[in-house]
């Protein structure tokens, strides 16, 4: 239903008005979700059910937020690294909304301008100075990056001691698969998953180029949490530890 809604809407109304009328379409469908079985923790709604997209994830269907943002949301909520200078990379909207109202310097920044932030900061030269950020936050980043190790020891410079860098990537189980030679988005989907990734990461290999960048590593593995939609996942906290 909520595909099939999303298309007509993209089919029938102009992409300038979806974009800027996007969250008060969002609260028109969301009424048919409308329930008390789960509730999404960043919007507050409560749901009968979330939208399950084809069994990979669920959508909140009055904020956007998938599965991820919505444990990330709660993680940095959580740990309470909300405040200073946060550097946010790539921001799902429904965070970037969120976030510019706290009382904190947000730095939301996308490199490729596929997503609303306020910055294009080029992740292996970040225009500002050693221990400026509190708070980091590199979803879905990684991946994307030619010279990861250079991004790693960019992010590292740039966080403060005692800061946190919250990492997530899609993980590979065996031997991370990176080819350089791999270039066209058909066969980089077809090794790496997507089309613009130049590598799968295993995670014991994205933590040892952490660790060769500087910093600590704690991994947090999470099971489902049904009630706030929330699927199994796998964060890394990077730590820049007091010098
Ligand atoms: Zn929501």
């Amino acid at each position: 239903m909520y595909s099939k809604l999303k298309a007509l809407a993209k089919q029938i109304l102009p992409k300038p008005f979806l974009e800027k009328n996007e969250f008060f379409l969002r609260k028109v469908i969301s009424l048919k979700y409308r329930g008390t079985q789960h509730q999404c923790n960043i919007c507050s709604i409560k749901l009968k059910r979330f939208v399950d997209l084809d069994g990979k994830d669920l959508l909140c269907p009055n904020c956007g937020s998938r599965s991820r943002t919505r444990r990330l949301y709660k993680q940095l909520t959580k740990h309470n690294v909300l405040n200073g200078n946060v550097l946010h990379f790539s921001p799902p909207k429904i965070l970037y909304k969120q976030f510019k109202q706290l009382k904190m310097n947000y730095y939301s920044s996308d490199y490729e301008n596929e997503f609303t932030a306020d910055y294009n900061f080029n992740i292996t030269s970040i225009p500002k100075n050693e221990n400026f950020f509190n708070t980091i936050i590199c979803y879905h980043i990684l991946e994307h990056i030619e010279n990861d190790k250079e991004a790693m020891s960019e992010l590292y410079r740039v966080l403060q001691p005692g800061g946190t860098c919250f990492i997530q990537t899609p993980f590979t189980d065996g031997e991370t698969k990176e080819d350089p030679s791999i270039t066209s988005p058909k066969d980089r989907k077809k090794h790496f998953g997507q089309e613009d990734h130049v590598r799968i990461y295993a995670l014991p290999e994205l933590i040892s180029r952490l660790r060769a960048a500087g910093f600590k590593t704690e991994i947090k593995s999470y099971t489902n949490d049904m009630y706030n939609g929330m699927n199994t996942e796998t964060i890394i906290l990077a730590k820049k530890i007091n010098l």
